[in-house]
């Protein structure tokens, strides 16, 4: 469903508007990963080691400095071309703060119906049935259409931006640290949530956690960040039981 290779994003370098050598970071160092159809991927590492710059150039909120990208089988250069839409058409993201995804001045049914309205172009019949169709789906009541994102919860402005993602109807779905601003129970609540629309849907996931209890609970895979780099990459049984690489068997050693 993705595919990446050698993918590079670096920030700053250059020089200022006086000549001075801007200092330049290498976000992330030529990654390479397949995401493949139907499966939950983990990404995981420390603060800082590249995973959302990651993310954010999978959904194209961020232009890699060189490498490629195949999302949806399809070339991201020309997914660029082809316009703002495209991108959102073949892979959709939900990030960690679900009230700051949110627009606070949109009611939810306007929020949603965006998505039903440019990336499915359906007329205002269907995207109504839509609308509750998605409600249903994430376990929120009817009557959330009209209210605004501030009268919920965390988990429940988290379960309405996973509605939003799912209005698209993208077959990828890109998480970043969906469930880390919510209190424990509510996590459990909607990474059950996850998994029974991942199924339902028929979705792929790249799930972004520094959790790594969550990811081994939900996830097949897991590719370990370090500075930018994957420095492994294998299913998670297999990674938990038998870390090769130093910092992953750091890692696994330090989780409670
Ligand atoms: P966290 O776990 O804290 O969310 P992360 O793994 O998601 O961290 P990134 O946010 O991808 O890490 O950041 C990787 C590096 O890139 C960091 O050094 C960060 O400061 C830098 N960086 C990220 N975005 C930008 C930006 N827009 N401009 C300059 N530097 C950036
Ligand atoms: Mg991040």
């Amino acid at each position: 469903a993705i595919q990446v290779r050698e993918l590079t994003k670096s920030f700053g370098g250059g020089r200022s508007l006086f000549g001075k050598a801007r200092h330049e970071v290498k976000a992330v160092k030529s990654v390479s990963l397949d995401l493949m159809r139907g499966e939950t991927l983990a990404v995981v590492g420390e603060s800082g080691s590249g995973k959302s710059t990651l993310a954010r150039m999978l959904v194209g909120l961020e232009t890699p400095t060189s490498g490629s990208m195949l999302i949806g089988g399809k070339d991201a250069d020309a997914l660029r071309r082809e316009g703002p839409r495209a991108f959102g058409k073949t892979v959709q993201y939900v990030f960690q703060d679900p009230v700051a995804s949110l627009n606070p001045r949109k009611t939810i049914s306007s929020i949603l119906e965006t998505p039903l309205k440019l990336l499915c172009g359906y007329e205002a019949p269907r995207r109504r049935e839509r609308m509750n169709e998605l409600l249903d789906a994430v376990q929120m009541p009817a009557n959330t259409l009209s209210r605004y994102p501030h009268e919920f919860s965390g988990g429940q402005a988290q379960r309405i931006a996973i509605a939003r993602a799912l209005a698209a109807e993208a077959e990828i779905l890109v998480f970043d640290e969906p469930v880390s601003a919510l209190d424990v129970g509510v996590q459990a609540q909607v990474l059950l949530l996850l998994s029974d629309l991942k199924t339902r849907f028929d979705l792929s996931y790249l799930f972004i956690s520094h959790d790594l209890a969550v990811v081994e609970a939900i996830c097949d895979r897991v590719a370990v960040m370090y500075f930018g780099e994957i420095v492994e990459l294998a299913p998670a049984a297999r990674l938990f039981a038998d870390p090769e690489h130093a910092y992953t068997r750091r890692l696994v050693a330090s989780a409670p």
